[in-house]
């Protein structure tokens, strides 16, 4: 057990579930790759660990350290977000049972939702959860079992009120799921919020290293938890041991990033919305955002995503193929800055759909690199795409 003065966020982000180990002192738990543990007389197992599925120290490490970093009695790593989400909305819905869905969630969950749990039985219905009157009237219409929103969302940084949302989905008997990718918990704790479960990419900036793929689910409801650690377990989309470990490293240095990643970003998003070249500026931390004042609110910090619409597709498709130290990629999150052009990358499964895009608009996961070079790198790349 790690210290018990291990009590604010950066502390049990470098200390839950990093114990020296036990048998050679090793500061920093060793990786665990072995699939299968000894058993000392049949079913007599040293420290719970029978088959790797089913346990893993170092994923256990990892797991113990989620749960810590977003105050959550329990936490459940998975081999990518997508998996993350799939073994939870299994373990919690039914078929017959209704999701109501934020109308900006990410691509890759609508995608899951609506080609998946759909044809399993599921229904799904799409409103404007930034939105209370648009939330209203979808409660109206019908009664969801489940609440999906993401906030700020992706890629328009939509900002939901999390205690509202959670208020009005316990009225209705309905469950309410964060996805904190984008605020991560060193900025945002949708479980004090009153949310029942949050889900993670942890590709993106737990992870932080654009070095491995993973994903997460926290929640302090046991039944909860049993039921998607039953789907973790029975369907086995577990992460692999150099995976928890790399996210358990990258965890550690959670906190210090997310205040480079929103200083940057603010600046960039300052000097965006300045820009005559440069048409709507989305980030949550200008005065200007629609949800400025709740994310104030609700978040330490606005977070490193910073989308910017330019006049046409054209250039904006100009403007993302010009930059230089903005690479050209899909995902965001890690420590060197990235650039999204949704409407063909990220969000091309959703075209077309009620959560497409416009195609005006670059998303910039901006990075921990000096915060002049990324301005000088977004200077030359509108001059291009402007002239
Ligand atoms: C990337 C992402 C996911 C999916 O996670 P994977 O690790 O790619 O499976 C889910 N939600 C958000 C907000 C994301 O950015």
């Amino acid at each position: 057990m790690s210290s018990p003065l291990a009590r604010d966020f950066n502390s049990l982000a470098v200390h839950a579930g990093q114990d020296p180990d036990a048998s050679t002192g090793a500061v920093i738990p060793p990786v665990h790759f072995s699939s299968t543990f000894v058993q000392d007389g049949i079913g007599n197992l040293r420290d719970g660990y029978d088959y790797g599925r089913a346990g893993n120290p170092t994923r256990a490490a990892l797991e113990h350290q989620l749960a810590a970093i977003e105050g959550a009695e329990f936490g459940l790593s998975f081999a990518s977000g997508l998996a993350a989400e799939d073994a939870l909305l299994r373990a919690v819905l039914r078929p017959g049972d209704e999701i109501l869905l934020g109308n900006d969630a990410y691509g890759g969950t609508y995608r899951l939702i609506s080609k998946i749990l759909v044809p399993w039985g599921v229904t799904v219905r799409v409103a404007d959860l930034s939105d209370p009157t648009a939330v209203e009237n979808a409660l109206a219409e019908s009664t969801p079992n489940l609440v999906w929103v993401e906030t700020p969302s992706n890629p328009l940084l939509r900002v939901t009120d999390i205690a509202a949302l959670a208020r009005t989905a316990h009225a209705v008997g309905a469950l309410l799921v964060v996805d904190n990718t984008f605020a991560t918990p060193a900025l945002q704790r949708p479980l004090a919020l009153g949310a029942d479960v949050v889900v993670h990419s942890a590709t993106k900036y737990l992870g932080g290293h654009s070095d491995v793929v993973g994903g997460a689910v926290m929640t302090s409801d046991a039944d909860i938890h049993a039921k998607t650690k039953f789907l973790q377990f029975a369907a086995g989309a577990v992460s692999g041991p150099l995976d928890a470990w790399l996210t358990t490293r990258g965890i550690k240095t959670l906190g210090i990033r997310m205040e480079r990643h929103s200083a940057n970003a603010q600046r960039i998003a300052e000097a965006l919305a300045g820009d005559p070249r440069v048409g709507a500026v989305h980030y949550p931390g200008l005065a200007t955002h629609p949800g400025h004042e709740i994310a104030a609110a609700q978040m330490t910090g606005f977070g490193g995503i910073v989308s910017l619409e330019l006049s046409t597709g054209a250039q904006a498709r100009a403007f993302s193929e010009a930059t230089t130290l903005f690479t050209l990629a899909e995902s965001l999150g890690g420590v060197e800055s990235l650039l999204n052009y949704p409407d063909a990358m990220t969000h091309a499964s959703v075209r077309g759909t009620e959560l497409a895009v416009p195609e005006t608009l670059v998303r910039l996961s901006v990075g921990i690199e000096g915060v002049d070079d990324l301005l000088a790198d977004i200077d030359q790349a509108l001059d291009t795409a402007t002239r």
